[in-house]
């Protein structure tokens, strides 16, 4: 494991902030309202946190300090003429740098983009804003959104945390590795096929992929539509949960947003689960999952027992073709939404073309990295008129039977349990000349985002080199509240979650 060395000492502080950093949220927030800290000066103490240790594991592409300074001093203030705050207020926070935020660069981690300046604020953006929560800076990404490991940002990979040779997973490294590494308490990731349970897996932090719609997608850089939901990171399930709060609900710029109540997500998380029902899905405790991951992933369904809960076998007998479904119609749409950057309108634009489609050609090979361009082709493949049929048509059509395996299982288990990812995370350079093998670590994670149900990764162990092993839990649509319950259950019940990234 690697030990760093960090030693914050900061201003009028009654309590030492390198511990605080530590702690979750909701730790964080009573050491705010006892006046143990201020805002500004949790805020200031992760700045040096990030001056220190993000050249080493870059999970940032930039930094948003005056913003988030000046949001600090505002929760101080209220904080000192004791009024009421919302729960998540002067909370430092990662924003994955796919979602614009007014005035600063979001960048996609492309070339394409990477001096573009939002012009506008996404939903959650300024939801954000509203919960009065610093947005310390834009987390890396895989360029796009499409990876599994980081390592397809155009700038710079991220490391992971516990292990400065692997990877942090991907798509949302960035925002992930933020919060194991004490550089921010909470994120904000998108998940299209498991970017945000995945990374949350390799990190030993918790993320979560809510239902379909039930978060706005305005302002987040398109890459798949009818898969791409934005979510949060926490180093607790309670943690998450509020951050989830903050930034459900109906969005009329959004079509596909969900105009339904939203829950207190943070309140009965205690409640029993005596009786829950937990399915575990076989297929993914099967073939090619790594025997620490398997043992850690079948105690967790002892610690289930142990609570009362029952556990039942689930079978989705198509969940074999989940990988190639998913890399039809997420390459698709990939290949739709992405027409837009041509140089016309958005970010970069070639210096030397001659004529219109010269400028566009250029534009985008220049703009584009390897895997992008690799999603664009196969996706204008699949869409081309004579293959749309054979290709996307059918994908469909699989996809909704997917859909349906998922409707069964939930007739027979209220939850579904399973490890986020067959592997722990893999070491830097292992993967990335290989692109299915980088494709099948989202297995466990993908078949979710095509049934649009909300999915959950928390830590359920270590493998034998200390890594994390992630949980997966998965609830029908709309049972966000389920999930957490089973979650925070789980987490109360183990001591996964208490070892952290040693930051000596
Ligand atoms: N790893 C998957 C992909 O590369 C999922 C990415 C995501 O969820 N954004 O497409």
């Amino acid at each position: 494991m690697y030990n760093y060395d960090i030693k914050i000492v900061y201003g009028e502080a009654k309590m030492n902030i390198t511990d605080l950093l530590k702690k979750t949220a909701k730790e964080q927030r009573d050491a705010l309202l006892n006046r143990d800290v201020s805002a500004v000066e949790l805020v200031n103490a992760t700045y040096e946190n990030i001056e220190k240790h993000d050249d080493t594991i870059g999970a940032y592409n930039s930094l948003c300090k005056e913003k988030a300074l000046e949001t600090a001093k505002a929760v101080d203030e209220k904080i000192a003429k004791k009024e009421e705050l919302p729960k998540l207020a002067g909370i430092p926070l990662a924003l994955k740098d796919n979602i614009n935020y007014k005035g600063y660069k979001t960048t996609a981690s492309s070339k394409i983009l990477e001096n573009f300046v939002s012009p506008y604020d996404a939903t959650v953006t300024e939801k954000l804003k509203a919960n009065m929560i610093p947005i310390i800076g834009k987390a890396n990404l895989d360029e796009f959104a499409m990876g599994s490991s980081n390592e397809n940002s155009a700038f710079k990979i991220v490391r992971n945390p516990w292990n400065l040779n692997k990877v942090p997973g991907g798509s949302s490294g960035g925002s992930a590795a933020a919060v194991a590494s004490y550089e921010a308490a909470l994120a904000l990731g998108s998940d299209t096929g498991g970017s945000i349970r995945l990374p949350a897996s390799f990190c030993g932090i918790v993320g979560l992929k809510p239902t379909y719609g039930r978060v706005s997608r305005y302002g987040l850089i398109a890459f798949a539509s009818s898969l791409d939901q934005i979510g949060p990171f926490g180093r607790s399930v309670e943690d998450t949960a509020m951050l989830l709060e903050a930034i459900s609900g109906y969005d009329r710029w959004d079509s596909t947003s969900l105009n339904l109540p939203v829950p207190e997500y943070s309140k009965g998380l205690d409640k029993d689960i005596k009786g829950l029902k937990v399915g575990y899905i076989k297929e993914l405790f099967g073939e090619g999952v790594d025997p620490d991951v398997k043992k850690a992933a079948e105690a967790a369904l002892q610690t289930y027992k142990d609570l009362g809960a029952e556990i039942v076998e689930i079978s989705l007998p198509l969940l074999k073709h989940s990988i190639g479904v998913y890399y039809i119609i997420a390459t698709a749409e990939a290949s739709s939404n992405l027409a837009r950057f041509d140089g016309v309108k958005y970010g970069h634009r070639t210096e030397n073309a001659k004529n219109l489609l010269e400028m566009y050609t250029k534009t985008r090979a220049e703009g584009f990295g390897d895997e992008v361009k690799r999603r664009i082709m196969l996706g204008t493949y699949a869409l081309s008129s004579g293959y749309y049929d054979a290709y996307y048509k059918k994908a469909q059509q699989i996809r909704q039977l997917i859909k349906q395996d998922f409707d069964r299982a939930f007739e027979k288990a209220d939850i579904l349990v399973s490890p986020t990812c067959p592997n722990t995370a893999f070491d830097i350079g292992s993967k990335i000349e290989d692109p299915l093998s980088m494709y099948l670590t989202d297995i466990g994670t993908i078949s979710a985002n095509l049934a649009g149900i909300p999915g959950l990764s928390l830590p359920c162990g270590f493998d034998s080199d200390g890594m994390p092993v992630g949980l997966q839990i998965l609830a029908p649509a709309l049972a966000e509240e389920r999930l957490l319950n089973a979650a925070y259950k789980f987490e109360t019940a183990t001591e996964y979650h208490n070892k952290k990234v040693c930051l000596a």
